[in-house]
């Protein structure tokens, strides 16, 4: 019914989570009236193809390293191992952690069928010589809480001291949506693995 180029973007906007076929052609015809914002969101489509992985961490990068392993300030004897970019930036916001990340880009979980290889696992283990503490950040979800042991698990074989925040959150919330004072108090009161 519509022109075939105002279809194509009512079809890739459709495409992204919790949008429909009527928000989509909402958001289509936003951005036909809106031509400063489309050429704008044009631009950022377009550059986020450059956008990577950091080789090191996996955190989402614009060059090889990420700016935080890029930084000499941060202490490199410890790595706080988060499940995804908006975590990271969770705990980064409250300006209290300033040790080394690992990105695992997901979670374990046997229902949606995502094993150990799926994850961002192997690089984290090349990065161990030398660090003092691994710090589990996963948010306390089944699937969260799978992962978390199971790291443990494998990380015990090496000579750290592994942590886990304390969540002052219930079971099955999400990191990414905790406050800042919340993230804070979990990481000062930070525990060793085995004695939760
Ligand atoms: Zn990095």
């Amino acid at each position: 019914m519509y022109p075939k180029s105002f279809e194509q973007l009512v079809g890739a906007l459709e495409a992204l989570p919790g949008v429909g076929t009527k928000t989509a052609q909402r958001y289509a015809f936003t951005l036909l009236n809106k031509t400063e914002k489309a050429q704008e969101l044009a631009e950022a489509l377009a550059a986020i193809k450059n956008l990577r992985r950091c080789k090191k961490c996996g955190f989402l990068s614009e060059n090889d390293l990420c700016e935080i392993c890029n930084d000499s300030h941060r202490d490199i004897s410890t790595i706080m191992v988060v499940a995804s970019d908006q975590d990271l930036t969770a705990v980064e916001r409250t300006g209290q952690y300033h040790g080394l990340y690992h990105v695992l880009n997901g979670t374990l979980s046997s229902t949606k069928g995502i094993y150990p290889e799926d994850l961002n696992l192997e690089t984290l283990y090349e990065r161990l010589d030398g660090i003092k503490e691994v710090i589990i950040a996963i948010s306390p979800t089944i699937d969260g809480e799978m992962t978390a042991l199971y790291l443990d698990k494998v990380l015990k074989k090496y000579p750290l001291k592994i942590t886990r925040l304390a969540y002052g959150l219930p079971m099955g919330a999400n990191l990414d949506y905790a406050d800042d004072m919340t993230i804070t108090k979990a990481l000062i009161h930070r525990q060793k693995f085995e004695e939760q």
